[in-house]
């Protein structure tokens, strides 16, 4: 043992944690007994709903359950995802060696890289992005490429100005659609040219869909409803954000079987499954997708209303969003995103997300969560119109 304790050089290369001054500042907020109001997570605010809760009452009487779970989730909670995924997607899956339930969808995008990259391997990484892709893609050893995401394609990457040498190296490539933090979509055409490019240059796909089913208009697609796509893509989902289920970490990752296989190598080799009174409370949940899910998606379209509506009725530029419970909102003019947030806080109480805390490429935007409910948004609007900016 050292004397002093070094951080290993894994750790050492991650970015500095760039919340902390306004963590910091929020906190005093909150210690002062101001009114904050928090904008700023990405945590469903409501509980998950009944029957799910009930379903786990049920299940955790079973001591059968009270053992270890099976590495490959049990067959019941397999089987219930394939048949939402052909319900939702049209897609069919084989559940003996297509699924991988994992513990939430934030493992599971942590240990992937380690399944599919060499030290020294290119992985392409979105800028701004949920900080994983990139800090997984180096506890891997890879080396991130950064794309960043695009405001006038949607806030897609410029896949054409991916240079030659980086398609070279490049064995993985995460993309999140819906997107957190900008709200962007994708659409099955840019899935085709993204699996047809992972052909190309053989590459695997990782897509985050943890926000598949939180939109507005048209359902978004998996990237699996691209013939072929399960040779070169993995979609991990994500029951957290679709049935208000963050604090019970159920997820699944869903391709072709040995890519999916890969995953679960790593994952037996550093978990031992998901409760399984969870993952029966998760096939409650996904046989009764149609029902639980269209509430939760009106409730998010109201705030967005209020949230979007009232922003504009005071001169701010902000794009509707489509999908996600966020909105990603470009800086006043003369301020970059820390700045802009630390007035919001300072100056009106409310906490929102810098831009920076995803990437460089978000510098000029700030976030805010719909995870509080309408009356305390237009609460927020009616601090944010006394402000100048
Ligand atoms: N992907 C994205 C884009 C997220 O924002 C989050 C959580 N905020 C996750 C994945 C992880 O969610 P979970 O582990 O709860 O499935």
């Amino acid at each position: 043992m050292p004397e002093t304790f070094v951080k290993s050089e894994r750790l050492r290369q991650l970015p500095p944690y760039l919340f902390a001054e306004i963590d910091k500042k929020k906190k005093a907020a909150i210690a002062a007994g101001r009114d904050v109001i928090n904008l700023g997570v990405g945590d469903p605010d409501r509980p998950t709903p009944e029957p799910i809760v009930r379903s786990l009452q049920q299940h955790v009487e079973n001591p059968s359950f009270h053992q270890y779970a099976l590495d490959q989730g049990s067959p019941e909670l397999r089987r219930s995802i394939a048949s939402f995924f052909s319900r939702r997607y049209g897609v069919d899956l084989d559940p003996e060696t297509e699924i991988l339930p994992t513990i939430g969808s934030k493992e599971a995008l942590a240990h992937f890289p380690l399944a599919v990259i060499n030290p020294g391997d290119v992985g392409l990484v979105p800028d701004p992005r949920y900080p994983v892709y990139r800090s997984a893609v180096q506890f891997a050893g890879g080396e991130p490429y950064i794309m960043s995401l695009e405001p006038g394609l949607g806030f897609r990457p410029d896949l054409d100005a991916v240079p030659a040498d980086v398609w070279k190296r490049a064995r993985l490539m995460f993309l999140n659609y819906p997107n957190n933090p900008t709200a962007g979509s994708a659409d099955l055409p840019f899935f085709e040219k993204v699996v047809s490019l992972a052909r190309e240059h053989n590459f695997v796909v990782a897509q985050d869909a943890a926000y598949s089913e939180v939109y507005f208009d048209d359902p978004p697609p998996s990237i699996l409803q691209v013939p072929g796509a399960k040779d070169v893509a993995v979609e991990f989902h994500s029951l957290s954000k679709t049935f208000n289920m963050t604090g019970w970490r159920v997820g699944f990752a869903v391709g072709g079987a040995p890519l999916v296989s890969a995953l679960g190598q790593v994952k037996a080799n550093s978990d031992s499954g998901i409760f399984t009174a969870v993952q029966m409370a998760a096939v409650t949940a996904l046989d009764q997708y149609e029902t639980i899910t269209p509430p939760i998606r009106a409730l998010y379209k109201e705030r967005r209303d209020v949230l979007v509506s009232g922003l504009k009725r005071l001169g701010w530029d902000v794009p509707t969003p489509a999908a996600t419970f966020y909105v990603w909102i470009p800086c006043p003019a003369g301020y970059d995103s820390t700045t802009t947030c630390s007035k919001l806080l300072d100056e009106a109480n409310l906490v929102t997300t810098p831009g920076l805390g995803f990437g460089d490429a978000g510098n000029g935007f700030f976030r805010m969560a719909l995870t509080v409910d309408s009356p305390r948004l237009e609460e927020a609007v009616a601090r944010i119109s006394k402000l100048s900016f």
